[in-house]
């Protein structure tokens, strides 16, 4: 039995049938053509060219917006230009089928726990450090998604008390300090090096033992030691899943174990560990098809 994994990015829509063991089959990946109208009849014709191919009983759908818990409705894609649309329903109205829609860093986390880094476990926080921070979590085998879908959007744990502006319109966000662009603002304020700086120049030279990027590694890893502390203390997950291009650096995780160390394990739960996603790209089909599988389409959960 395979189901349709659907992820809408930036500028590339990537599709794929998934088995029950989470392997993906015709993989597919297409540009975005345009926003509104024409993207919606984009991914219609890409989930019919599927359909055309295998009998599909389940199709998930994910995308960069916030998602309606109650009414799945995609409250705001604005790169997509969709507020309040409809796409599950739409979808499933053309196509016959029960469609799941969700967001994507969500359908991420769900993909490591069931399939990934997390697999095994009752409970998975897979933390993405790219531009900011992204992720989800899994709560014993339950995804978290709170009132408003907002839930687990953890880039925004407040973590410096009148810290740097955050675009949210909050101060002191945790993706101020433990995400790439974190490190390359630091990075320009502490005059590092001119011109413009790439988080992976900076990792590059501390590895290589230049003691001001030593120095960056160090603080933008100790923030996000103090996080990944923090999440620990309430969702106990075993391991926290790191990704994204900064978070699936074998060399950065090292800085973030050697930062975990400096903080004294709670004895019952023991020290937080990190491990690598496994899943890369596509995370997002995986986990828009098993997501989908799993809750039956459009039907509330
Ligand atoms: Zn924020």
């Amino acid at each position: 039995m395979l189901s349709l994994g659907i992820d809408i990015g930036g500028t590339k829509i990537a599709s794929g049938l998934v088995d029950a063991a989470g392997a993906v089959h015709e993989a597919r990946s297409h540009l975005v053509e345009g926003p509104a109208e024409t993207a919606f009849h984009q991914v219609l014709d890409l989930a019919r060219s599927h359909l055309a191919s295998y009998p599909i009983q389940h199709i998930g759908v994910v995308l960069p917006g916030g998602v309606d818990p109650k009414t799945r409705v995609v409250a705001s894609a604005p790169h997509l230009g969709w507020t309040d649309m409809p796409l599950a329903q739409r979808l499933g109205a053309e196509l016959n089928r029960g469609v799941h829609v969700e967001n994507d860093a969500n359908a991420a986390a769900w993909a490591e726990h069931r399939f990934g880094a997390g697999r095994g476990g009752d409970s998975t926080a897979l933390i993405t450090i790219g531009t900011g921070i992204g992720g989800g979590l899994v709560v014993d085998n339950r995804l978290l998604v709170g009132r408003h879908g907002l839930g687990g959007q953890l880039g925004h744990i407040p973590r410096v008390t009148g810290g740097h502006p955050c675009a949210c319109g909050a101060d002191g966000c945790w993706e101020q300090y433990a995400s790439g662009s974190a490190l390359r603002a630091e990075a320009r304020r502490r005059n590092w090096r001119p011109g413009p700086i790439t988080g992976e120049e900076v990792l590059s030279a501390a590895v290589h033992g230049d003691p001001a990027a030593v120095r960056l590694i160090e603080w933008v890893s100790g923030h996000l030691a103090h996080g990944l502390t923090t999440i620990a203390a309430f969702l106990d997950p075993g391991e926290v899943v790191l990704g994204g291009g900064l978070g699936s650096d074998k060399r950065f995780v090292e800085y973030v174990r050697a930062a975990l160390d400096a903080f004294h394990p709670s004895p019952s739960r023991g020290p937080v560990t990190v491990v690598g996603a496994e899943l890369g790209i596509h995370s997002g089909v995986i986990g828009a098809a098993d997501l989908a599988a799993t809750v039956g389409g459009s039907a509330p959960r």
